[in-house]
């Protein structure tokens, strides 16, 4: 593959020129650019499945400057990865076919890790996995963050507003960030926040630095390349605990709500937690079926016949606690207290820890992301189970939803009806909290190799992203196939906050070498077809 608007013998110059800058074997062509597919691409073999024409793996931030320059002489297109693992929204593939991958992975060095100020300063190629190690062998008494693939790194997975499973504000990875150095389309190399002081002491405990804060635009966007990233790490906590909540009726989630976000307001709850429902999330009969195809999806009382029928709880979460252990027994009672106003209310104590564990006791623990622990368990988790069809993968379809229980059995329904029609079995369908303030509604799609599975399976993605926004739901992240259609849906104002976007682009990226499509935002030069690419 050629990038688009070169040819054969102005690309093959063009990369001759990275190969000086890198040396030959961090230039990849041919078979080797295979490995840079997204396996997971639900346009996978068909002509629109976004593909690289070469990748370039530098070392260095100066060499990384140079690249920049020999990509705006020769107008090539170029797709920043860090660790490249971003499978269920586009993997390590570009969003514009033809683009170079830049991939920042020999770029791996742990450049500090403050014990007594909890932070670390990373490289883009550090993976969790690299960082866990590095404190564990230390034996510092800290703890990362890490989503459930622990291959992924944190500069990556920040810039994608990715997230895990401790406390805040650790878990919102950008949130729990602090200082960045980014290099822009010309070359130049910035340092946000305190890092801009050439003789910073506190680039990574103070955000602000001064005038207008940057950061947020080097995320989901394409205005420069991040190399270096600070992030605040949690310090070990003396103690764990979990214990789970359980409410039977369809309506007790609306009190359920309402006390768990006063709970998480107030700091009480501070854990991830997932309230997930074995009614919807359990299989569905022909009963289910009917009921959701009802105009209101099925009432309060009609829903708990359904449930009592089938000996079925209606909600339920974990919740974990972590710090002083006499202060997480007084959380968890404490709470206990405030769901006894719910009737029917159940509790279960769950695991409890002391840190630090042993080695041993790792090897036991099952849910290692709560304890910041990376792991590549996830997948195992994810395989296709016994009678489910086959499937390769899965995109996340995930709108962000206000803390109400009102507004999750509306989206139960409103979703799971479009699922239904659609014939999608999603993989999973659970309300999670990874932020302040709102929860994530995450369904599983599968996505296969399969192009008519595949075209079934868009076509429903693509209308579950337009119901969500019919009822004020926008979806927080999406798959490289979607950006243009999710980024459309924030359209307040004629579409104002994507014009600025673009205005930025403009500025920053004349040239267009940066990304192109990234989250909708295209360089001038191609915007012409957008209209085209927001139906995939
Ligand atoms: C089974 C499964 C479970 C998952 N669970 C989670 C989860 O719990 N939480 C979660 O957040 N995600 C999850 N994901 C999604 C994804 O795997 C992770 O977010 C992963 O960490 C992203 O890959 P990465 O860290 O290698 O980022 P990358 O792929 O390196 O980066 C992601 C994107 O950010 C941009 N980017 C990366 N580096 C730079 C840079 N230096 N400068 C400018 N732009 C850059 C690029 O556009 C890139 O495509 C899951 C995926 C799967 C398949």
């Amino acid at each position: 593959m050629i990038p688009p608007g070169l040819t054969a013998s102005v690309f093959s110059q063009a990369l001759a020129e990275l190969r000086r800058i890198v040396g030959d074997e961090w230039v990849f062509t041919g078979e080797d650019v295979e490995l840079y597919r997204d396996a997971y691409s639900p346009l996978w073999g068909e002509p629109d499945e976004r593909l690289a024409s070469a990748a370039v793996a530098p070392e260095r931030v100066e060499q990384v400057q140079r690249i920049v320059r020999v990509a705006n002489a020769y107008r090539l297109p170029l797709y920043t990865i860090s660790t490249g693992r971003n499978l269920a929204y586009g993997g390590s593939a570009p969003v514009y076919s033809g683009s170079v991958v830049l991939d920042l992975k020999r770029m791996n060095r742990i450049l500090e890790v403050s014990e007594p100020n909890a932070y670390a300063l990373v490289e883009p190629g550090v993976s969790y996995f690299d960082l866990y190690r590095y404190i564990r062998e230390r034996g510092l008494k800290l703890w990362i963050d890490t989503p459930d693939p622990g291959w992924g790194s944190p500069v990556g997975n920040a810039l994608d507003h990715g997230a895990g499973y401790t406390p805040l504000p650790f878990r919102d990875h950008l949130d729990a960030h602090c200082g960045m150095e980014v290099v822009l389309a010309d070359g130049e190399i910035v340092r946000t926040g305190m890092g801009a002081l050439p003789t910073a002491r506190t680039w990574q405990q103070f955000r602000y630095g001064i005038g207008p804060f940057m950061d947020g635009i080097f995320s989901q966007s394409n205005f420069g390349i991040v190399t270096k990233m600070g992030f605040w790490l949690y310090p070990q906590p003396e103690a764990f605990r979990a214990g789970t909540v359980k409410a039977v009726k369809h309506d007790d989630i609306i009190p359920f709500v309402e006390i768990l976000a006063s709970l998480m307001y107030s700091g009480t709850v501070n854990c991830h937690l997932g309230i997930s429902s074995p009614v919807f999330n359990g299989p569905a009969d022909a009963a289910f079926d009917a009921l959701i195809a009802t105009l209101d999806g099925g009432s309060a009382a009609e829903w708990d016949r359904y449930a009592a029928a089938h000996g079925k709880h209606f909600w339920e979460t974990e919740l974990h606690f972590y710090g002083p252990a006499k202060v997480i027994e007084a959380q968890w009672s404490h709470v206990q207290e405030r769901f006894a106003a719910i009737p029917g209310i159940a509790f279960a104590d769950g695991v409890s820890y002391r840190f630090p564990l042993t080695d041993e006791q790792i090897s036991r623990v099952g849910d290692r992301v709560s304890l910041g622990i990376p792991s590549l368990g996830i997948y195992a988790g994810l395989l296709p189970q016994r009678g489910e069809p086959p499937s390769t993968g899965h995109m996340d379809f995930s709108p962000v939803l206000p803390m109400t229980g009102k507004a999750i059995l509306e989206a139960h329904k409103v979703f799971t009806r479009t699922l239904r029609e659609g014939d999608i079995e999603p993989k999973y369908g659970i309300v999670q909290s990874f932020h302040w303030r709102s929860f994530i509604l995450f369904y599983g799609f599968p996505v296969t190799h399969d192009v008519e599975t595949n075209k079934k399976i868009r076509a429903t993605y693509q209308k579950m992203i337009r119901v969500a926004a019919d009822h004020g739901w926008g979806v927080y992240r999406t798959h490289a196939a979607f950006m243009d259609s999710a980024v459309s849906t924030y359209s307040y104002n004629d579409h104002a906050l994507h014009r600025l976007h673009e205005r930025l682009k403009d500025a920053l990226d004349p040239n267009g070498i940066l990304a192109a499509g990234r989250y909708g935002i295209w360089p001038r030069h191609l915007r012409q077809d957008k209209p085209r690419r927001g139906q995939p």
